[in-house]
């Protein structure tokens, strides 16, 4: 995993190696060994932290808990990412997650380095007791690496506004004094966090699809149409008629983003299928995505799973296997579940053309390459899924100010911030025939190299 974020890095430096007019006063030798350097810089995290939390059970037993923080780079600013709850969690999956961090960061200029947390541990299987204990652990074992200027966590899989309240509340006693609303963000709005946060990745995951599809493809279509370019004509054969999508998860990012896809009224969208852990709903008419999302708010974030909870839900679909969402029919996939959802034993059944990543890293480097291939459209993870973190930095700056904006206000900032990335990256896209992971990888690599030579670090 860390691999393919590597190996697109390099590319991006290659490219950017061979540019003159990128950092031009860096020439022959000097040139080479500065960008030696940046791959260097890039490819490695500035720290990894690792504990084994401590946690007497409430069966009586001590259990250790391995747990992670992991400071990517922090060139842009302070270290930022969230903390997943999860029984796969590893070492080099976080530090995959905080590199990404990094690149999503700087591609839309938030100012903020990448960071990433993670607790080896399955939540559904730990009493409410047990999870306070273990998410004020964590804070005990990174108090001194965490804090509003250095490193500010946030919720990932598996963890959520609750833990953060509990985490903010512990960072808050054991350093008394310092801003602590900043500390962390995914906060619950009484405890200082931000409205709209809870829906923003979600929100900005549909916006990127939404302004490709209808806003750009719109006025820019007399130029698609002139250019000799697979993803253009991908685009082109996609718009302006009834999509059928697919959303796999359902949890904060799939629920709000196929709610989103549900109520658009400028794209004929259907949400024909969603899934989570258990299960596949598919309806070729569309699903009534608001009674699953009331169906799963009551029911512990599941959707229903058997006849008789469809019929308690009032929702018509069919039961299918978890896995079938991703090879249905449907000419969108809406992935916002785990990494490698589509890989080399399943990407040659994939029929969407178009496929948007809010969950990180689903799609894995072959699959990637194969489905680029074909002129399959993928939004990747560090364009369509940095609605937390944007509105997370909304967070962090009401905190300190003791200002708070109206949700309107956040979601016209949030979108303000995703149109201005959209609009410099999507000219380079529908130009060249890089994908766009590789496009929005080489923007971001520009801008931390820059900065990176401007700090003085590649001497
Ligand atoms: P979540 O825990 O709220 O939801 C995860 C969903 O995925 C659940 O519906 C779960 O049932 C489902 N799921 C788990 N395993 C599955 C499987 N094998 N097949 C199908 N579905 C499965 O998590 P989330 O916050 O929605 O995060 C989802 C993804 O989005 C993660 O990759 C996360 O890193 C990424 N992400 C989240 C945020 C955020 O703000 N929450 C921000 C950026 C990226």
């Amino acid at each position: 995993m860390q691999e393919q974020t590597r190996s697109i890095v390099q590319l991006s430096l290659d490219a950017l190696m061979q540019d003159s007019t990128f950092i031009s006063d860096l020439e022959g030798e000097t040139r080479q060994k500065a960008f030696t350097s940046l791959a260097a810089i890039l490819s490695t995290p500035n720290k990894i932290h690792k504990s084994f939390l401590r946690i007497p059970l409430e069966d009586g037993q001590v259990v250790r808990i391995p747990a992670f923080r992991v400071h990517h780079n922090d060139a842009l600013g302070p270290y930022k990412g969230g903390i997943r709850f999860h029984e796969s969690v590893n070492e080099e999956e976080v530090v995959n997650l905080a590199f990404l961090m990094t690149l999503k960061n700087a591609l839309h200029g938030v100012p903020f380095g990448g960071g990433k947390g993670g607790i080896v541990l399955n939540p559904r299987a730990r009493t409410t007791k047990e999870l306070n204990l273990i998410s004020k652990k964590y804070v005990q074992y990174f108090a001194d690496v965490i804090g509003p200027d250095k490193d500010i966590p946030a919720p990932d899989v598996g963890s959520g506004e609750r833990e953060m309240d509990w985490m903010m509340a512990e960072y808050k006693s054991i350093k008394p004094g310092l801003p602590y609303r900043g500390s962390f963000t995914g906060k619950s709005v009484l405890n200082g966090g931000s409205l709209g946060r809870r829906e923003a990745t979600g929100k900005g995951v549909y916006f990127t699809y939404r302004y490709m599809m209808h806003d750009y493809v719109n006025k820019h279509r007399e130029d698609l149409v002139s250019i000799n370019n697979p993803f253009a004509q991908t685009a082109l054969q996609a718009s302006n008629r009834s999509l059928k999508i697919a959303v796999q998860g359902f949890g904060n990012v799939g629920s709000v983003t196929a709610l989103e896809a549900f109520q658009c009224p400028m794209l004929p969208n259907k949400v024909v299928a969603v899934s989570d852990r258990n299960i596949t709903l598919f309806n070729e008419n569309g699903l009534d995505i608001p009674s699953l999302v009331e169906f799963s708010a009551k029911n512990k974030g599941e959707l229903p799973s058997s006849r008789h909870a469809l019929t308690e839900s009032g929702v018509r679909a069919e039961l299918l296997d978890r896995d079938e969402v991703l090879t249905l029919d449907v000419d969108v996939l809406m992935l916002a579940a785990l990494e490698d959802q589509v890989h080399s034993g399943n990407m040659e059944k994939i029929k969407a053309s178009i496929l948007v990543e809010g969950a990180n890293a689903p799609v894995t480097a072959e699959a990637d390459e194969f489905l680029n291939k074909k002129g399959t459209i993928i939004i990747p993870d560090i364009l369509a899924n940095a609605g937390g973190v944007i509105v997370s930095y909304f967070e962090w700056l009401q905190g300190r100010e003791t200002q708070f904006y109206s949700e309107d206000q956040i979601f016209v900032k949030l979108f303000n911030k995703m149109q201005h990335t959209m609009d410099t990256i999507l000219p380079q896209y529908f130009g060249d025939p890089h994908s766009l992971r590789q496009n929005c990888y080489i923007h971001s690599v520009m801008k931390l190299s820059t900065i990176l030579y401007k700090q003085g670090k590649l001497y």
